[in-house]
Protein backbone atom coordinates (compact mmCIF):
# COMPACT_ATOMS: atom_id res chain seq x y z
CA UNK A 1 0.00 0.00 0.00
CA UNK A 2 1.20 3.10 -0.99
CA UNK A 3 2.92 5.32 1.81
CA UNK A 4 1.15 8.41 3.26
CA UNK A 5 1.93 11.75 5.07
CA UNK A 6 0.25 13.50 7.57
CA UNK A 7 -3.32 15.51 6.79
CA UNK A 8 -3.48 13.10 4.25
CA UNK A 9 -7.11 11.44 3.90
CA UNK A 10 -7.94 8.61 2.78
CA UNK A 11 -11.61 6.79 1.92
CA UNK A 12 -10.94 2.35 2.47
CA UNK A 13 -14.08 0.71 0.72
CA UNK A 14 -14.12 -3.19 1.32
CA UNK A 15 -15.80 -5.80 -1.17
CA UNK A 16 -17.70 -8.57 -0.29
CA UNK A 17 -15.03 -11.17 0.06
CA UNK A 18 -13.15 -8.62 2.43
CA UNK A 19 -16.34 -8.98 4.61
CA UNK A 20 -17.57 -11.99 3.68
CA UNK A 21 -17.11 -13.35 7.60
CA UNK A 22 -15.30 -12.68 10.72
CA UNK A 23 -11.47 -13.62 9.38
CA UNK A 24 -11.75 -11.49 6.40
CA UNK A 25 -13.44 -8.83 8.21
CA UNK A 26 -10.87 -8.44 10.85
CA UNK A 27 -7.74 -8.42 7.96
CA UNK A 28 -9.92 -5.70 6.59
CA UNK A 29 -9.85 -3.51 10.33
CA UNK A 30 -5.85 -4.64 10.20
CA UNK A 31 -5.84 -2.77 7.21
CA UNK A 32 -7.82 0.29 8.15
CA UNK A 33 -5.83 0.31 11.50
CA UNK A 34 -2.75 0.32 9.93
CA UNK A 35 -3.13 3.65 8.30
CA UNK A 36 -4.18 6.10 10.42
CA UNK A 37 -5.34 8.80 7.47
CA UNK A 38 -7.91 5.73 6.75
CA UNK A 39 -11.02 7.64 8.20
CA UNK A 40 -13.80 6.58 6.41
CA UNK A 41 -14.70 3.09 5.73
CA UNK A 42 -17.18 2.14 2.70
CA UNK A 43 -18.35 -1.60 3.02
CA UNK A 44 -20.36 -4.21 0.56
CA UNK A 45 -22.73 -6.58 2.20
CA UNK A 46 -20.88 -9.82 2.88
CA UNK A 47 -19.74 -11.72 -0.35
CA UNK A 48 -23.12 -13.92 -1.30
CA UNK A 49 -25.64 -11.75 0.36
CA UNK A 50 -26.62 -9.66 -2.45
CA UNK A 51 -27.42 -12.28 -4.70
CA UNK A 52 -29.20 -13.78 -1.98
CA UNK A 53 -31.79 -10.43 -1.76
CA UNK A 54 -32.27 -10.45 -5.24
CA UNK A 55 -33.38 -13.34 -5.72
CA UNK A 56 -35.41 -12.74 -2.48
CA UNK A 57 -36.90 -9.55 -4.72
CA UNK A 58 -36.79 -11.15 -7.68
CA UNK A 59 -39.56 -13.75 -6.13
CA UNK A 60 -39.32 -17.06 -4.69
CA UNK A 61 -41.37 -20.19 -4.31
CA UNK A 62 -42.01 -20.46 -0.01
CA UNK A 63 -39.25 -23.76 0.10
CA UNK A 64 -37.07 -21.25 -1.50
CA UNK A 65 -37.63 -18.62 -0.16
CA UNK A 66 -36.89 -19.86 3.14
CA UNK A 67 -33.81 -21.38 2.15
CA UNK A 68 -32.82 -18.17 1.11
CA UNK A 69 -33.55 -16.42 3.92
CA UNK A 70 -31.68 -19.29 6.40
CA UNK A 71 -28.63 -18.68 3.60
CA UNK A 72 -28.30 -14.81 4.50
CA UNK A 73 -28.68 -15.60 8.22
CA UNK A 74 -26.24 -18.00 8.57
CA UNK A 75 -23.91 -16.09 6.66
CA UNK A 76 -24.77 -12.98 9.41
CA UNK A 77 -24.88 -15.22 12.15
CA UNK A 78 -21.48 -16.66 11.33
CA UNK A 79 -20.44 -13.33 11.88
CA UNK A 80 -22.12 -12.56 15.19
CA UNK A 81 -21.07 -15.85 16.87
CA UNK A 82 -17.73 -15.26 16.83
CA UNK A 83 -17.64 -12.02 18.64
CA UNK A 84 -17.14 -11.57 22.35
CA UNK A 85 -20.38 -10.22 23.03
CA UNK A 86 -22.56 -10.93 20.08
CA UNK A 87 -26.11 -10.65 22.20
CA UNK A 88 -26.53 -6.76 21.50
CA UNK A 89 -25.99 -7.01 18.08
CA UNK A 90 -27.73 -10.22 17.25
CA UNK A 91 -30.56 -8.42 18.33
CA UNK A 92 -30.01 -5.40 15.83
CA UNK A 93 -29.42 -8.22 13.27
CA UNK A 94 -32.88 -10.19 13.75
CA UNK A 95 -34.06 -6.51 13.19
CA UNK A 96 -32.22 -6.41 9.73
CA UNK A 97 -33.37 -10.14 9.02
CA UNK A 98 -37.01 -9.54 10.14
CA UNK A 99 -36.93 -6.80 7.32
CA UNK A 100 -35.84 -8.63 4.97
CA UNK A 101 -38.32 -11.61 5.39
CA UNK A 102 -41.65 -9.11 5.78
CA UNK A 103 -41.03 -7.14 2.79
CA UNK A 104 -40.22 -10.56 0.72
CA UNK A 105 -43.53 -11.21 1.61
CA UNK A 106 -44.85 -8.64 0.35
CA UNK A 107 -46.89 -8.76 -2.96
CA UNK A 108 -46.33 -5.72 -3.91
CA UNK A 109 -42.37 -6.77 -4.16
CA UNK A 110 -42.58 -8.32 -7.46
CA UNK A 111 -44.14 -4.87 -9.15
CA UNK A 112 -42.27 -2.22 -7.09
CA UNK A 113 -38.63 -1.42 -7.43
CA UNK A 114 -38.63 0.64 -4.96
CA UNK A 115 -39.14 -2.68 -2.70
CA UNK A 116 -36.82 -4.14 -4.03
CA UNK A 117 -34.10 -1.63 -2.97
CA UNK A 118 -35.36 -1.24 -0.23
CA UNK A 119 -34.99 -5.59 0.13
CA UNK A 120 -31.43 -5.67 -1.17
CA UNK A 121 -30.16 -2.29 1.06
CA UNK A 122 -30.08 -4.70 4.19
CA UNK A 123 -26.83 -6.85 2.87
CA UNK A 124 -24.50 -3.66 3.22
CA UNK A 125 -26.83 -2.33 6.18
CA UNK A 126 -25.69 -5.71 8.23
CA UNK A 127 -22.31 -6.08 6.82
CA UNK A 128 -21.92 -2.40 8.53
CA UNK A 129 -23.31 -2.49 11.73
CA UNK A 130 -21.22 -6.35 12.57
CA UNK A 131 -17.87 -4.48 11.40
CA UNK A 132 -18.71 -1.13 13.92
CA UNK A 133 -19.20 -4.09 16.42
CA UNK A 134 -15.69 -5.87 15.20
CA UNK A 135 -13.93 -2.54 15.95
CA UNK A 136 -16.15 -1.57 19.07
CA UNK A 137 -14.39 -4.92 20.24
CA UNK A 138 -11.07 -3.98 19.22
CA UNK A 139 -11.17 -1.16 21.37
CA UNK A 140 -11.07 0.93 18.14
CA UNK A 141 -14.20 3.50 18.63
CA UNK A 142 -16.14 3.74 15.54
CA UNK A 143 -19.39 5.19 13.98
CA UNK A 144 -22.06 3.81 12.27
CA UNK A 145 -23.01 6.56 9.38
CA UNK A 146 -26.34 5.54 7.13
CA UNK A 147 -24.76 7.04 3.56
CA UNK A 148 -28.57 7.31 2.89
CA UNK A 149 -28.30 10.62 4.94
CA UNK A 150 -26.33 11.94 2.21
CA UNK A 151 -26.00 9.85 -0.98
CA UNK A 152 -28.92 11.63 -3.01
CA UNK A 153 -29.84 9.60 -6.26
CA UNK A 154 -32.58 10.09 -8.55
CA UNK A 155 -35.80 7.53 -8.46
CA UNK A 156 -34.26 5.24 -10.94
CA UNK A 157 -34.45 2.08 -8.39
CA UNK A 158 -31.99 -0.49 -9.42
CA UNK A 159 -29.62 1.95 -11.04
CA UNK A 160 -30.15 4.89 -9.73
CA UNK A 161 -27.85 8.07 -10.65
CA UNK A 162 -26.20 10.17 -8.01
CA UNK A 163 -27.10 14.71 -7.66
CA UNK A 164 -23.69 15.01 -7.03
CA UNK A 165 -24.49 18.46 -5.93
CA UNK A 166 -27.02 17.66 -2.83
CA UNK A 167 -24.10 15.03 -1.99
CA UNK A 168 -21.57 17.75 -1.80
CA UNK A 169 -24.32 19.62 0.41
CA UNK A 170 -25.40 16.97 2.62
CA UNK A 171 -21.59 15.96 3.27
CA UNK A 172 -20.69 18.81 4.34
CA UNK A 173 -23.38 19.10 6.42
CA UNK A 174 -23.65 16.10 7.63
CA UNK A 175 -20.37 13.57 7.23
CA UNK A 176 -18.27 16.70 7.71
CA UNK A 177 -18.59 17.57 11.40
CA UNK A 178 -18.72 13.53 12.55
CA UNK A 179 -15.27 13.48 10.72
CA UNK A 180 -13.91 16.42 12.14
CA UNK A 181 -14.75 14.78 15.60
CA UNK A 182 -12.08 12.72 14.44
CA UNK A 183 -14.34 9.75 14.60
CA UNK A 184 -13.73 6.75 12.60
CA UNK A 185 -16.85 6.51 10.22
CA UNK A 186 -18.03 3.24 8.74
CA UNK A 187 -20.52 3.37 5.83
CA UNK A 188 -22.70 1.78 3.49
CA UNK A 189 -21.70 1.14 -0.67
CA UNK A 190 -24.07 1.11 -3.46
CA UNK A 191 -27.45 2.34 -1.50
CA UNK A 192 -28.51 5.88 -1.58
CA UNK A 193 -31.59 7.36 -1.11
CA UNK A 194 -33.89 9.52 -3.29
CA UNK A 195 -35.40 12.77 -2.37
CA UNK A 196 -39.05 11.62 -0.56
CA UNK A 197 -36.40 9.68 1.08
CA UNK A 198 -37.30 6.19 -0.27
CA UNK A 199 -33.91 3.78 -0.64
CA UNK A 200 -32.34 3.22 -4.12
CA UNK A 201 -29.27 1.64 -5.22
CA UNK A 202 -26.31 2.10 -7.37
CA UNK A 203 -26.28 -0.63 -9.47
CA UNK A 204 -24.58 -4.59 -8.78
CA UNK A 205 -21.00 -3.78 -7.82
CA UNK A 206 -21.88 -0.13 -7.14
CA UNK A 207 -19.79 -0.11 -3.50
CA UNK A 208 -16.81 1.26 -5.53
CA UNK A 209 -19.02 3.79 -7.15
CA UNK A 210 -19.83 5.01 -3.57
CA UNK A 211 -16.72 4.98 -2.10
CA UNK A 212 -15.30 6.98 -4.94
CA UNK A 213 -18.33 10.03 -4.86
CA UNK A 214 -17.84 9.95 -1.10
CA UNK A 215 -13.85 10.86 -1.81
CA UNK A 216 -15.01 12.90 -3.87
CA UNK A 217 -17.15 15.00 -1.98
CA UNK A 218 -14.39 15.01 0.96
CA UNK A 219 -11.90 15.73 -1.43
CA UNK A 220 -9.82 12.76 0.01
CA UNK A 221 -6.25 12.42 -1.08
CA UNK A 222 -6.56 8.86 -1.86
CA UNK A 223 -9.14 5.73 -2.67
CA UNK A 224 -8.58 2.84 -1.78
CA UNK A 225 -10.32 -0.36 -3.09
CA UNK A 226 -9.89 -3.38 -1.35
CA UNK A 227 -11.17 -6.17 -3.14
CA UNK A 228 -9.59 -10.27 -3.61
CA UNK A 229 -6.91 -9.27 -6.50
CA UNK A 230 -3.94 -7.56 -5.92
CA UNK A 231 -4.32 -4.86 -8.54
CA UNK A 232 -5.43 -4.66 -12.05
CA UNK A 233 -3.83 -7.37 -14.57
CA UNK A 234 -2.97 -7.15 -17.86
CA UNK A 235 -5.52 -9.41 -18.51
CA UNK A 236 -7.84 -12.04 -16.28
CA UNK A 237 -5.54 -14.26 -14.33
CA UNK A 238 -8.00 -16.84 -14.44
CA UNK A 239 -8.25 -16.81 -18.39
CA UNK A 240 -4.54 -16.75 -18.96
CA UNK A 241 -2.28 -17.46 -15.84
CA UNK A 242 1.05 -15.26 -16.85
CA UNK A 243 -1.21 -12.76 -16.97
CA UNK A 244 1.41 -9.58 -15.24
CA UNK A 245 0.24 -6.83 -12.25
CA UNK A 246 0.04 -3.56 -13.56
CA UNK A 247 1.74 -0.82 -10.86
CA UNK A 248 1.10 2.04 -12.45
CA UNK A 249 -2.05 2.87 -14.63
CA UNK A 250 -3.64 5.99 -15.97
CA UNK A 251 -7.50 6.70 -15.25
CA UNK A 252 -8.06 6.57 -19.23
CA UNK A 253 -6.66 3.28 -19.36
CA UNK A 254 -8.41 2.07 -16.06
CA UNK A 255 -11.51 3.39 -17.21
CA UNK A 256 -11.40 1.60 -21.01
CA UNK A 257 -10.82 -1.88 -18.36
CA UNK A 258 -13.36 -1.50 -16.45
CA UNK A 259 -15.73 -0.38 -19.39
CA UNK A 260 -14.80 -3.87 -21.68
CA UNK A 261 -15.29 -5.83 -18.73
CA UNK A 262 -12.39 -6.30 -16.05
CA UNK A 263 -13.67 -7.07 -13.41
CA UNK A 264 -11.71 -5.43 -10.67
CA UNK A 265 -13.33 -1.60 -10.63
CA UNK A 266 -17.17 -0.89 -11.37
CA UNK A 267 -16.83 1.06 -14.36
CA UNK A 268 -18.13 4.00 -13.12
CA UNK A 269 -15.89 4.58 -10.47
CA UNK A 270 -13.34 6.33 -12.05
CA UNK A 271 -15.15 8.80 -13.35
CA UNK A 272 -15.41 11.14 -10.10
CA UNK A 273 -11.85 9.99 -9.43
CA UNK A 274 -10.50 11.50 -12.82
CA UNK A 275 -12.65 14.89 -12.34
CA UNK A 276 -11.12 15.23 -8.94
CA UNK A 277 -7.84 13.85 -9.81
CA UNK A 278 -7.81 11.57 -6.93
CA UNK A 279 -5.48 8.69 -7.02
CA UNK A 280 -7.29 5.31 -6.44
CA UNK A 281 -5.30 2.31 -5.28
CA UNK A 282 -6.77 -1.32 -5.85
CA UNK A 283 -5.08 -3.85 -3.90
CA UNK A 284 -6.14 -7.56 -2.17
CA UNK A 285 -7.41 -7.21 1.37
CA UNK A 286 -6.49 -11.31 1.22
CA UNK A 287 -2.61 -10.39 0.79
CA UNK A 288 -2.10 -6.37 1.41
CA UNK A 289 1.72 -6.82 1.60
CA UNK A 290 1.09 -8.21 -2.23
CA UNK A 291 0.68 -4.35 -3.05
CA UNK A 292 -1.59 -3.58 -6.09
CA UNK A 293 -1.88 -1.02 -9.04
CA UNK A 294 -2.31 2.91 -8.48
CA UNK A 295 -4.35 4.43 -11.18
CA UNK A 296 -3.49 7.96 -11.51
CA UNK A 297 -3.52 11.03 -13.86
CA UNK A 298 -0.24 9.90 -15.44
CA UNK A 299 2.01 7.47 -15.83
CA UNK A 300 5.78 7.70 -17.37
CA UNK A 301 6.12 5.98 -20.67
CA UNK A 302 2.68 4.66 -21.31
CA UNK A 303 2.83 1.32 -23.34
CA UNK A 304 1.51 0.69 -27.28
CA UNK A 305 -0.38 -2.43 -25.75
CA UNK A 306 -1.85 -2.06 -21.94
CA UNK A 307 -4.02 -4.77 -21.28
CA UNK A 308 -7.15 -6.87 -22.83
CA UNK A 309 -10.21 -7.83 -21.47
CA UNK A 310 -13.28 -9.87 -22.09
CA UNK A 311 -16.89 -9.52 -22.20
CA UNK A 312 -19.02 -12.03 -22.33
CA UNK A 313 -22.85 -12.55 -23.17
CA UNK A 314 -23.00 -9.68 -26.20
CA UNK A 315 -25.93 -9.48 -28.07
CA UNK A 316 -25.37 -8.26 -31.35
CA UNK A 317 -28.35 -6.69 -33.43
CA UNK A 318 -27.51 -6.15 -37.22
CA UNK A 319 -30.30 -3.92 -38.67
CA UNK A 320 -30.90 -4.20 -42.33
CA UNK A 321 -32.64 -0.93 -44.38
CA UNK A 322 -34.52 -1.70 -46.74
CA UNK A 323 -34.34 1.79 -47.87
CA UNK A 324 -31.36 3.10 -46.39
CA UNK A 325 -29.49 3.53 -49.80
CA UNK A 326 -29.37 7.51 -50.12
CA UNK A 327 -31.68 7.43 -47.30
CA UNK A 328 -31.57 10.00 -44.34
CA UNK A 329 -31.89 10.02 -41.07
CA UNK A 330 -32.31 6.19 -40.78
CA UNK A 331 -29.28 5.94 -37.85
CA UNK A 332 -31.25 9.01 -36.00
CA UNK A 333 -34.42 6.85 -35.81
CA UNK A 334 -32.62 3.79 -34.60
CA UNK A 335 -30.86 5.38 -32.11
CA UNK A 336 -34.34 7.33 -30.70
CA UNK A 337 -35.84 4.13 -30.58
CA UNK A 338 -33.66 3.15 -28.50
CA UNK A 339 -33.19 5.58 -26.34
CA UNK A 340 -36.80 5.37 -25.67
CA UNK A 341 -35.98 2.06 -24.61
CA UNK A 342 -33.56 3.22 -22.29
CA UNK A 343 -30.83 1.14 -24.32
CA UNK A 344 -27.25 2.79 -24.90
CA UNK A 345 -25.58 1.36 -27.28
CA UNK A 346 -21.81 -0.32 -26.97
CA UNK A 347 -20.20 -0.84 -30.44
CA UNK A 348 -21.61 -0.24 -33.63
CA UNK A 349 -20.10 -0.44 -37.07
CA UNK A 350 -21.92 0.57 -40.48
CA UNK A 351 -22.17 0.27 -44.25
CA UNK A 352 -24.67 1.36 -46.78
CA UNK A 353 -27.27 -0.55 -45.87
CA UNK A 354 -27.04 -2.15 -42.54
CA UNK A 355 -26.03 -0.87 -38.68
CA UNK A 356 -24.55 -3.90 -36.49
CA UNK A 357 -24.41 -3.23 -32.81
CA UNK A 358 -23.92 -4.61 -29.67
CA UNK A 359 -26.00 -3.22 -26.60
CA UNK A 360 -24.11 -1.71 -23.07
CA UNK A 361 -25.26 -3.85 -19.90
CA UNK A 362 -22.57 -2.06 -17.70
CA UNK A 363 -23.58 -1.81 -14.58
CA UNK A 364 -26.80 -3.64 -15.59
CA UNK A 365 -28.64 -6.29 -13.85
CA UNK A 366 -29.73 -7.97 -16.97
CA UNK A 367 -27.76 -9.73 -19.65
CA UNK A 368 -27.91 -8.01 -23.08
CA UNK A 369 -30.64 -10.75 -24.20
CA UNK A 370 -33.17 -9.72 -22.21
CA UNK A 371 -32.63 -6.03 -22.43
CA UNK A 372 -34.10 -7.00 -25.89
CA UNK A 373 -37.67 -6.55 -24.99
CA UNK A 374 -40.22 -7.57 -27.31
CA UNK A 375 -41.67 -3.68 -27.55
CA UNK A 376 -38.65 -2.60 -28.41
CA UNK A 377 -37.36 -5.11 -31.35
CA UNK A 378 -41.38 -4.89 -32.93
CA UNK A 379 -40.55 -0.90 -32.98
CA UNK A 380 -37.40 -1.65 -34.71
CA UNK A 381 -39.00 -4.14 -37.04
CA UNK A 382 -41.52 -1.94 -38.53
CA UNK A 383 -38.23 0.34 -39.91
CA UNK A 384 -35.91 -2.97 -40.80
CA UNK A 385 -35.27 -5.67 -40.90
CA UNK A 386 -33.46 -6.77 -37.34
CA UNK A 387 -31.42 -9.90 -36.62
CA UNK A 388 -30.03 -11.01 -33.32
CA UNK A 389 -27.31 -13.00 -32.56
CA UNK A 390 -26.53 -14.25 -28.87
CA UNK A 391 -23.60 -16.36 -27.44
CA UNK A 392 -20.30 -13.54 -28.66
CA UNK A 393 -17.82 -11.79 -26.40
CA UNK A 394 -16.41 -8.72 -26.70
CA UNK A 395 -12.40 -8.21 -26.72
CA UNK A 396 -10.76 -5.33 -25.92
CA UNK A 397 -6.97 -4.30 -26.45
CA UNK A 398 -6.68 -1.46 -24.58
CA UNK A 399 -3.56 0.95 -25.30
CA UNK A 400 -2.00 4.06 -25.68
CA UNK A 401 -2.04 6.36 -29.17
CA UNK A 402 -3.51 2.74 -30.79
CA UNK A 403 -5.03 4.86 -33.55
CA UNK A 404 -1.72 6.55 -34.40
CA UNK A 405 0.44 3.73 -34.41
CA UNK A 406 1.59 1.40 -37.27
CA UNK A 407 1.22 -1.90 -37.76
CA UNK A 408 -1.31 -2.83 -35.08
CA UNK A 409 -3.65 -4.85 -37.43
CA UNK A 410 -1.10 -6.81 -38.75
CA UNK A 411 0.14 -7.36 -34.70
CA UNK A 412 -3.28 -7.90 -33.65
CA UNK A 413 -4.99 -10.10 -36.05
CA UNK A 414 -2.05 -11.82 -38.17
CA UNK A 415 -2.05 -14.46 -35.07
CA UNK A 416 -6.09 -14.00 -34.55
CA UNK A 417 -5.95 -16.04 -38.30
CA UNK A 418 -8.07 -19.16 -36.54
CA UNK A 419 -10.71 -17.38 -35.28
CA UNK A 420 -13.84 -15.77 -36.58
CA UNK A 421 -13.64 -11.99 -35.78
CA UNK A 422 -16.84 -10.24 -35.84
CA UNK A 423 -17.59 -6.47 -35.54
CA UNK A 424 -13.92 -4.74 -35.19
CA UNK A 425 -13.88 -1.49 -33.56
CA UNK A 426 -10.37 0.59 -34.05
CA UNK A 427 -9.71 4.18 -34.41
CA UNK A 428 -12.72 6.00 -32.60
CA UNK A 429 -10.73 5.55 -29.55
CA UNK A 430 -6.59 5.93 -29.37
CA UNK A 431 -7.60 3.75 -26.08
CA UNK A 432 -8.89 0.77 -27.41
CA UNK A 433 -9.49 -1.70 -30.42
CA UNK A 434 -12.60 -4.47 -29.46
CA UNK A 435 -14.39 -6.77 -31.55
CA UNK A 436 -16.42 -10.19 -31.10
CA UNK A 437 -15.82 -13.57 -31.45
CA UNK A 438 -18.07 -16.14 -30.83
CA UNK A 439 -18.36 -17.20 -26.74
CA UNK A 440 -16.49 -20.42 -27.43
CA UNK A 441 -13.76 -18.83 -28.46
CA UNK A 442 -13.22 -16.23 -26.44
CA UNK A 443 -10.28 -17.43 -23.66
CA UNK A 444 -8.06 -18.50 -26.69
CA UNK A 445 -8.45 -15.69 -28.02
CA UNK A 446 -7.36 -13.63 -25.30
CA UNK A 447 -4.55 -16.27 -24.90
CA UNK A 448 -3.19 -15.93 -28.13
CA UNK A 449 -3.00 -12.28 -27.95
CA UNK A 450 -1.79 -12.39 -24.49
CA UNK A 451 0.95 -14.34 -25.18
CA UNK A 452 1.74 -12.50 -28.69
CA UNK A 453 1.37 -9.42 -27.31
CA UNK A 454 2.31 -9.26 -23.82
CA UNK A 455 4.77 -12.08 -22.91
CA UNK A 456 7.10 -11.83 -25.49
N1 LIG B 1 -23.34 -5.60 -2.64
C1 LIG B 1 -23.56 -5.02 -3.94
C2 LIG B 1 -23.41 -6.08 -5.03
O1 LIG B 1 -23.09 -7.20 -4.75
C3 LIG B 1 -22.65 -3.87 -4.20
C4 LIG B 1 -21.18 -4.19 -4.24
O2 LIG B 1 -20.75 -5.25 -3.81
O3 LIG B 1 -20.42 -3.34 -4.71
O4 LIG B 1 -23.65 -5.77 -6.16
MG1 LIG C 1 -19.14 -6.74 -4.84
Amino acid sequence: MPTTTENTLIIAKFGGTSVADFDAMNRSADIVLTDPNVRIVVLSASAGVTNLLVALAEGLAPAERTANLDKIRQIQYAIVNRLTHPDVIREEIDRMLDNVARLSEATALATSNALTDELVSHGELMSTLLFVEILRERNVPSEWFDVRKIMRTNDRFGRAEPDCDALGELTQSQLQPRLAQGNLIITQGFIGSEAKGRTTTLGRGGSDYTAALLGEALRVNRIDIWTDVPGIYTTDPRVVPAAKRIDLITFEEAAEMATFGAKVLHPATLLPAVRSDIPVFVGSSKDPAAGGTLVCNQTENPPLFRALALRRKQTLLTLHSLNMLHARGFLAEVFSILARHNISVDLITTSEVNVALTLDTTGSTSTGDSLLSSALLTELSSLCRVEVEENLSLVALIGNQLSQACGVGKEVFGVLEPFNIRLICYGASTHNLCFLVPSSDAEQVVQTLHRNLFEE
